[in-house]
């Protein structure tokens, strides 16, 4: 990994102004937050600058505005929920350049805290358009970008307000970014891939990054399915791309070019409907799945049988579940491997990474949540990460 600054770079800061950039995009109900761990993500960061005495201004999204003033959509809605979160008052501006911001900028004081209007009311955030950014630059004196989820996008905040101030990593990307390279960019060898979820439509440019970085690709989910049809596997009504069996073979040819292990389950759960504890589950081999049966997890041998391949194992990076994972007792695999998973790591035998919206709620739903060396909640940058992929906002502080 190129280096990057972080916090620790920076040198006496007292008085200076810092344009954070930071992930408030919080689910809401009812006017006030139903999570606020995006704010929690951030408030390190947030409290650092502050008690160093910047006067930190913060910049974040809010929904999809689409480059116009919705009032619906203003970040005023969640000031409460940061103040609540950092413990502190913040000042609301409702611009994010010009006279405004300088006014408010001259009532902080040291270690005060200003949130920004909606960056994406202004159509230069998504455009990424340079007069918007050094417009927004004139104001600060450095920049901090905190929000690793939207790094995979070149907009003005995430991207371009590097190109005209000081960047800097904040503590969340940093801790996001050291945990990605250890589990991808320089891992310990061998390392473990699990990709499991429904579809391999969806994943099939992480499949083909993976095959050529790890040593062990364990392929679970509905996506094992069509790797399953490829290899001539009768999968009955199961969930399953029959178009992409050529792609799933040549993601197969190029593992065993690679040398790397495709591991596809030998053993599955089966059922004739898909309903929570159904009268016609049972477990058989791959080559048994009758023609109104569907696939809905990975079965007891392979598990064990994939548990062992992570005892050998330094490194593992997964995202998605290996099995329908929200209705029970299909989510048997997904948290036999997860706590395998999680023991290791805790043992120290194991760099445990894992993301995607769904793996991370599988992995809370098996309890281990928190044993996993780093559980990244960044969705769609995580997995951009995942298919190899340069990251716009961290390219721009790595540069
Ligand atoms: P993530 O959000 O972590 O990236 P995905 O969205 O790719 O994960 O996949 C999650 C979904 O895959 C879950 O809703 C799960 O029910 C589904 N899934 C997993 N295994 C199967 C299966 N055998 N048949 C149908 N759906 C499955
Ligand atoms: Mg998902």
């Amino acid at each position: 990994m190129s280096s990057f600054k972080t916090l620790d770079d920076l040198g006496d800061i007292t008085g200076k102004i810092a344009l954070v950039r930071v992930d408030l995009n919080l689910p809401m109900k009812d006017g006030s937050a139903t999570d606020v761990s995006r704010v929690e993500a951030v408030k390190p960061t947030i409290l650092e600058l502050a008690e160093k005495g910047a006067k930190v201004l913060l910049l974040a999204h809010y929904g999809r505005p689409k480059g116009q003033r919705f009032s619906t959509m203003s970040t005023s809605f969640v000031q409460g929920d940061v103040e609540k979160v950092l413990d502190k008052e913040i000042m609301f501006i409702p611009e994010v350049m010009g006279p405004v911001v300088e006014q408010s900028i001259g009532i902080l004081g040291n270690g005060d805290i200003g949130l920004l209007d909606n960056v994406r009311f202004w159509p230069g955030e998504e455009a990424n358009d340079p007069e918007f950014a050094r417009g927004m630059a004139a104001h600060g004196d450095f920049y901090v970008n905190d929000a690793f989820s939207a790094a995979h996008r070149a907009h003005a905040t995430t991207e371009g307000l590097a190109h005209h101030l000081p960047a800097y990593a904040g503590r969340a990307m940093e801790a996001e970014l050291k945990a990605l390279d250890a589990a991808l960019g320089n891992p310990e060898a061998p390392v473990a891939a699990v990709v499991g979820g429904a579809k391999v439509s969806t994943k099939l440019d992480v499949l083909t990054n993976l095959v050529g970085k790890v040593q062990h690709l364990i392929i679970g989910g509905g996506m094992a399915n069509t790797f399953l049809a490829a290899k001539g596997v009768d999968v009955g009504k199961s969930l399953c791309e029959h178009e992409l069996t050529d792609t799933a073979n040549r993601i197969i040819d190029e593992a065993a070019h690679a040398g790397c292990t495709v591991h596809l389950p030998y053993d599955v759960v089966v059922a004739k409907e898909f309903a929570a504890n159904p009268a016609s589950l049972r477990t058989c081999n791959v080559h048994e799945v009758a023609d109104d049966e569907m696939i809905l997890d990975v079965g007891p041998l392979a598990t064990e049988a994939l548990a062992d391949v992570l005892k050998t194992c330094r490194t593992l990076v997964w995202n998605g579940p290996m099995g329908a994972f929200e209705t029970e007792p299909f989510d048997t695999a997904t948290v036999a491997l997860a706590r395998t998973a999680a023991a290791l790591t805790q043992d120290g035998s194991l760099i445990s990474v894992a993301g995607g919206g769904d793996t991370v709620a599988a992995l809370a739903h098996a309890g281990v949540k928190d044993d996993f060396t780093f559980v990244s909640t960044a969705g769609g940058a995580f997995l951009e990460w995942m298919e190899g992929k340069p990251l716009p906002g961290v390219a721009a502080l790595t540069a």
